[in-house]
């Protein structure tokens, strides 16, 4: 099949190649037209990959959650003209999240592959597409902290319809889950307890603000240790965030 597409691409006839490789016209026919359908949807497939410009649908639930990866730790960098690359830096201790990452980005922009690139004990996941700043408006020169973050009202729907994906995003990213210990004097002795809390530290006032909100939504206490951290600790809204991002893997 490969030859007598080769030879019709030269510019032979169906009757032609049918000779040469021994098959009947019809199937030439058939194999150069399919061939050039299945072409034809890729090239539309591709050129029609933008939930904002093409109007294709966007899985709410993966964008959600790709979005607190960015907002938390992605990057969006123009690499040729008119093409932007996503990416997602992961800790090498974390295999889950760097698998996580890579299925968010796949299922958010599905016509991109997504690829991953070794770094210093790091692992960046990337996927490219014209259309990442479409997703993304949030994107500019210099640093989130040295410019305004506010999600677009499709965005802020969005987020509103899925806190929990959203705050999975920012605290596997710019936060994490872990044991604290505190040391208590009882009658029979000194006692240590341990108790698990989930803290989100980011420079960016506009990012925190925007992790209050979704655990608000999600009605999980939370407090600012610091300007740039808060926490979550009180034992019903640990349990509660649980159920949304629980510790990174
Ligand atoms: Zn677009």
């Amino acid at each position: 099949m490969e030859r007598a597409l080769r030879l019709s691409a030269q510019g032979l006839f169906d009757r032609q190649v049918a000779e040469l490789c021994e098959v009947s016209i019809g199937a030439v026919q058939k194999w150069r037209t399919g061939a050039r359908r299945a072409h034809e949807d890729e090239d539309l497939r591709r050129h029609h990959s933008c939930p904002r410009c093409h109007g294709r649908d966007l899985d709410h639930v993966a964008y959600a959650h790709l979005l607190g990866l960015y907002l938390g730790d992605g990057h969006i960098v123009r690499c040729r003209k008119e093409v932007f690359q996503l990416s997602l830096f992961c800790g090498d201790g974390w295999p889950g999240l760097i698998e996580e990452a890579g299925q968010t980005m796949a299922q958010t922009m599905p016509t991109s592959s997504v690829s991953r690139r070794q770094r210093k004990g790091c692992t960046e996941v990337k996927s490219y597409s014209k259309h990442w700043v479409c997703l993304f408006p949030q994107h500019g020169p210099g640093m989130k902290h040295q410019r305004e973050i506010k999600l677009a009202d499709w965005q802020q729907e969005i987020v509103e319809a899925h806190p929990g994906m959203f705050a999975r995003g920012l605290f596997h990213s710019d936060g994490f889950r872990g044991m604290n210990y505190v040391r208590r004097a009882l009658p029979s002795g000194v006692r240590w307890y341990e108790y698990p809390r989930y803290h989100f530290k980011n420079e960016s006032r506009d990012i925190l603000a925007l992790c209050c909100e979704a655990l608000d939504l999600l009605g999980v206490a939370w407090r600012f240790n610091n300007r740039n951290e808060l926490s979550v600790a009180k034992r019903e809204a640990v349990e509660l965030l649980d159920l949304y991002v629980g510790p990174k893997y």
